[in-house]
């Protein structure tokens, strides 16, 4: 996110949370950069001093949440913002069906924090590393039939913006901003908080089996039709040495089951 030409006075250094700057790198190691400066704010408020004060020095700012992306969409020689004090939840509002985060949230946490509550997301990926603002930002999804990828399920934002406005934003505020900003890379502004659709908790039953490439080709209408969540691997060399090994593809349905009513 570019915060404007600073006037250089250097008084961004102070911001509360600032800290030294180290080199950072990404979850795999496959990329690194040296940011000018780093900030772990702990409040909306702390988040705003940040940026207020990269902005008067000039610096880009790019959050970055658990590093998981192996792009480099998280890498700044600015001002590095980081996740690790901005997390929680913030407020469950069971009428709505709805749960407001901290940004800076690992998915494993709000996981846990809704199964206690007997709730839950509709859709994941295949991990839950990752920081529910960098899951939603870079689009991250799972399979699903009905259900969408993680920014499908928000239903609002709260961003901080370049010239360090707090933004609300929803289909009813700043719908535009809203739209963009779902899957925003870090680049339209820091995401402060989040509200995620949620439902009561389900559990999923997952068969694994192996199958021949022509058996799942074939039967790929339907095996996605009667599983909400359907995948499969193919390692094309196996197949081609053993074309009718059952190992040479093996698919994955994944039937949704909902817990019975008590
Ligand atoms: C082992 C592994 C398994 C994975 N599985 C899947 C999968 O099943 N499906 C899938 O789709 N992806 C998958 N991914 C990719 C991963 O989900 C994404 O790269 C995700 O963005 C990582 O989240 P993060 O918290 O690490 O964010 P980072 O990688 O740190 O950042 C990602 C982006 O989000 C932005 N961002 C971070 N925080 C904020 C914020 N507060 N405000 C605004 N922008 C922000 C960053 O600037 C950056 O552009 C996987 C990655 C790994 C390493």
């Amino acid at each position: 996110m570019s915060t404007g030409t600073g006037r250089g006075t250097g008084a961004g250094t102070a911001a509360i949370g600032s800290r030294r700057p180290t080199t950072w790198r990404n979850w795999a190691g496959t990329v690194a950069s040296r940011p000018a400066r780093e900030a772990t704010p702990a409040s909306v408020d702390e988040l705003v001093a940040a940026i207020r004060g990269a902005r008067e020095d000039g610096l880009k700012v790019k959050p970055v949440g658990t590093g998981h992306s192996f792009t480099a969409a998280a890498a700044t020689d600015g001002l590095l913002v980081r996740p690790d004090l901005l997390t929680g939840i913030r407020n469950i509002d069971r009428a709505a069906g709805t749960v407001t985060v901290e940004a800076g949230t690992p998915l494993k946490r709000l996981n846990t924090a809704l199964a206690r509550e007997g709730l839950s997301l509709t859709n994941m990926g295949d991990i839950m590393e990752q920081t529910v603002s960098g899951a939603v930002s870079t689009g991250t999804h799972g399979t699903g039939r009905d259900s969408a990828s993680i920014a499908a399920q928000i239903t609002a934002l709260e961003l901080v913006t370049a010239d360090g406005r707090v933004l609300t934003c929803s289909k009813d505020e700043h719908p535009d901003v809203f739209a963009a900003a779902r899957v925003g890379l870090g680049a339209l502004g820091v995401i402060s908080a989040i509200t995620f659709s949620v439902e009561p908790i389900f559990f999923l039953q997952a068969r694994e089996e192996p199958m021949t490439f022509n058996q799942v080709t074939a039967e790929f209408d339907q095996l996605a039709t009667e599983n909400e969540h359907f995948e499969f691997y193919w390692f094309p060399t196996r197949a081609t040495a053993t074309p009718n090994a059952t190992t040479a593809a093996s698919a994955r349905p994944l039937p949704r089951t909902r817990s019975a009513p008590s």
